[in-house]
């Protein structure tokens, strides 16, 4: 009988198993501990930051990153249309307004000349910007350059992006600040968890004051900001801390089989993957299809793997298109909403095995086969 292949299940070994058995005997069961100092430390060094603050999520990490920017209520906040809601929702939880911005066709990323047009255009209206959040969508590093001389502070979503590299620099290195997540289905997992990272001591200083329900270094229990119960637990990051001795490897089965199936698609009509830099990690492969040349569409493939008890999944619906943020205001070219209908995520997963891969491309060879 089949199981299911799941687009991006865990990959966890017995190397996680005895970091977490190790850190449960140490008795650190609670939100701080070795462990974490550690993960903290070995996760900095991966993104190439001075700082990072372990928390329970990369929810947790965009709030508090978007918290310490100065982000207030009623400022706009931009936010690719075509991410993940917890983007969005992070926004929402300060009190600003998530303003949303279309994509580039290429790789999906936020466009950086419509975010300049939006910002400016908020400005002459007297609105305060006080925030970018783009997001290294599926993987690949957003581009940077140009929202960094807009003069807005720049918190980067890499929680799709860790052990990415963009021009040699890698994900998390962005902006003021970065948030990464761990959750089950991301590239490293501790279950749940993520964490902000940056150069800024201060800023790195006061999200770890919030996490920890913003309480006074005295005695008794002193508190000046309304804080957060936001930190990560000490046996999480155990786990998070063997997943980190396998990150290259899970990295390189991604890209590999990102590479089988750019050669599967490699010769038909009306089909790409989306984005093509070599440094991204390549947590999902997406293929975009253009049903007009093509002669079916990404559903019917979608479709087709399904009845296999394959996962795929549509490439996330925009923002702006969302029942929760309608009426918001989107500067909304079509792309995103072109890459919605057209864009399909394939599996991914690092801890696919040899036999589950031959299922998915014996399914995918078959369904164009019968085109
Ligand atoms: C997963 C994800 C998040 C949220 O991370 P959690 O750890 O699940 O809270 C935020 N942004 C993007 C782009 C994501 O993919």
């Amino acid at each position: 009988m089949n199981t299911r292949i799941f687009l991006s299940a865990p990959d966890v070994s017995g190397v996680e198993e005895r970091y977490l058995v190790n850190a449960l005997r140490s008795g650190w069961v609670a939100p701080i501990g070795p462990d974490l100092d550690a993960f903290e430390a070995e996760i900095a060094r991966r993104c190439a930051t001075a700082y990072a603050v372990g928390v329970s999520s990369g929810t947790a990490a965009l709030h508090l990153g978007l918290i310490a920017l100065g982000v207030q209520p009623g400022d706009a906040v931009i936010v690719p249309t075509l991410t993940f809601a917890a983007t969005a929702n992070a926004v929402v939880y300060t009190g600003a307004e998530p303003v949303f911005v279309d994509s580039l066709p290429g790789d999906g990323n936020l466009d950086p000349d419509l975010t300049a047009a939006t910002v400016a255009e908020l400005r002459r209206e007297g609105r305060r910007v006080s925030a970018i959040v783009p997001v290294d969508l599926f993987g690949a590093v957003a581009e940077y350059a140009s929202l960094e001389d807009l003069g807005v502070p720049v918190l980067e979503d890499a929680a799709e992006a860790l052990g990415s590299t963009r021009g040699g620099r890698p994900a998390g290195s962005f902006g003021r600040a970065a948030a990464l997540s761990f959750n089950g289905n991301k590239i490293l997992t501790t279950s749940g968890g993520g964490m902000l990272v940056t150069d800024d001591h201060d800023l790195a200083a006061r999200c770890r004051h919030l996490a920890t329900q913003a309480r006074e270094p005295v005695a008794h229990y002193e508190h000046r900001d309304i804080g957060y119960n936001y930190r990560l637990s000490n046996l999480l990051a155990a786990v998070g801390r063997g997943q980190l001795t396998r990150l290259d490897e899970m990295i390189a089965r991604r890209r590999q089989l990102r590479e089988r199936y750019l050669k599967v698609f490699a010769a038909t009509d009306g089909t790409r993957l989306l984005g093509d830099d070599p440094g991204a990690n390549c947590w999902l492969t997406t293929l975009v299809v253009e049903p007009e040349r093509a002669g079916w569409t990404a559903s019917d493939l979608g479709a087709w793997l399904g009845r296999h008890d394959i996962e795929t999944r549509p490439v996330w619906k925009p923002m702006h298109a969302q029942p929760v943020f309608r009426g918001h205001r989107a500067a909304v070219t079509g792309v995103a909403d072109r890459l919605f209908a057209t864009g399909i995520n394939l599996p991914s997963g690092s801890g696919l095995r040899d036999d589950d891969k031959r299922r998915v491309f014996d399914a995918i060879g078959e369904f164009l086969d019968a085109r």
